[in-house]
């Protein structure tokens, strides 16, 4: 061992202690080269130390020139810290939480004519409906082009020339589409008069309800091509159809239990102290930390925490169904804390019940019951990385 690993081995046994709290291993210039977190700091630190030559741990000392850490009420508490350390600073040899250009969601514009369209993030602005998020942009690319093919929505830049059936026009002429598409019968040609505009958002209130669960309707329209290709013995055909279906209906169910997961990850989360720590009140709107405050001991702390959740939740929401993808990956990290640690549940009461006295209820047990099998159904992937929908290719 070298005399700076050996400084560094004896800063820890002289100064760490069992309790929980994030730890921080910086380079020569002070750079983060990692972030971790434990309910032990102490005995995770002398780990490093044991590591053996080609594990990750031993590379990481190998490297470090400090070793700094800070205790947290509670292991919940240092998941949080880790994670938003993580996010803030990027560190080098933390790769598992470095996914956010894997996540991609699907937009709807609010154009005249609008598009389905994948896309990296959602933007601001309220120009756009947003649906996700998602792992796999090539697999969700996919979708869309199925989804705009039997729905015949256009794909084409949004500059193109538009030219609706029952827009007014000097001439009136009918034009050829603007591509194979209109000419396929993949798209209803608004450039082309191939459509009126009520035609041309009827099919898109379709896109838009099939992707909330409420409509079947390109399923529908798959199915029916699937068995026309059968009959036809045209096996290879019916084979791809019926993968596109099953993709289809993999992202329309991933969409409708992610919001089912959202709406009843509303509510407040009492935490025990760990080592000597508080406890703590967690407030949470739709899977985000909203607040945290001191857990309330007396009734008038109890009244000042409710008001302060009657106040966060009586703030307007963003319109966008899916969340930024850091946004989902710190809900899907709050998911998966409760999927891994179910009896932690018992700590939370739902934010639409009263805080205080529906803790015992019925009303709150069942709110608490459904949340476990929620999120036994939609939270999967490690390192609270946003899942992917099940048929999707991490991309
Ligand atoms: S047919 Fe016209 S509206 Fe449709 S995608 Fe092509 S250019 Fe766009």
């Amino acid at each position: 061992m070298d005399s700076r690993v050996a400084t560094l081995l004896s800063h820890v046994r002289a100064q760490a202690e069992n309790r929980p709290g994030v730890y921080r291993m910086l380079g020569p210039a002070g750079e983060l080269l990692y972030v971790g977190k434990s309910v032990r700091v102490r005995t995770r630190l002398l780990s490093y130390f044991r590591a053996d030559e080609g594990e990750k741990a031993a590379e990481i000392i190998a490297q470090a020139h400090r070793v700094e850490w800070e205790y947290t009420a509670s292991e919940f508490a240092a998941l949080l810290h880790e994670f938003r350390l993580i996010k803030g600073h990027r560190p080098l040899y933390n790769v598992e939480h470095k996914k956010d250009r894997a996540h991609c969601f699907l937009q709807l514009t609010r154009e005249a004519v609008p598009r389905l369209r994948v896309v990296a993030q959602p933007g601001g602005g309220g120009t756009a409906e947003y649906f996700g998020p998602f792992h796999g942009r090539h697999t969700m690319a996919e979708v869309v082009r199925a989804v705009n093919d039997l729905l015949e929505l256009r794909d084409c830049p949004s500059d193109t020339p538009m030219r609706l059936a029952d827009q007014f026009q000097l001439f009136a002429m009918k034009d050829d589409p603007r591509c194979m598409r209109g000419q396929t019968a993949r798209c209803l040609s608004p450039c082309a008069s191939g459509c009126t505009q009520a035609e041309y958002l009827a099919q898109v209130a379709l896109a838009r309800a099939f992707l909330n669960g409420g409509s079947d309707r390109p399923l529908v329209i798959l199915r029916e091509r699937m068995a026309m290709a059968a009959r036809r013995l045209q096996f290879e055909y019916a084979a791809e159809l019926r993968d596109r279906a099953e993709r289809l209906e993999n992202v329309q169910a991933w969409i409708v239990e992610l919001g089912r997961t959202l709406r009843r990850l509303s509510l407040v989360y009492t935490v025990r102290g760990q080592g000597g720590g508080e406890d703590r009140a967690y407030v949470l709107r739709r899977g985000r930390i909203r607040a945290e405050v001191p857990a309330p001991r007396t009734q008038e702390e109890q009244a000042a925490l409710e008001a302060r959740v009657r106040d966060i939740f009586a703030l307007p929401e963003p319109e966008a169904i899916g969340l930024r993808a850091q946004e989902a990956q710190e809900v899907m990290l709050i998911a998966k804390w409760f999927r891994l640690h179910p009896d932690e549940l018992e700590g939370t009461v739902p934010a639409s019940a009263r805080t205080g006295e529906a803790a015992a209820s019925e009303e709150a047990a069942e709110a608490r019951a459904e949340l476990a099998r929620t999120l036994e159904r939609t939270v999967e992937g490690p390192g609270g990385e946003a899942p992917e929908p099940p048929n999707a290719v991490a991309g």
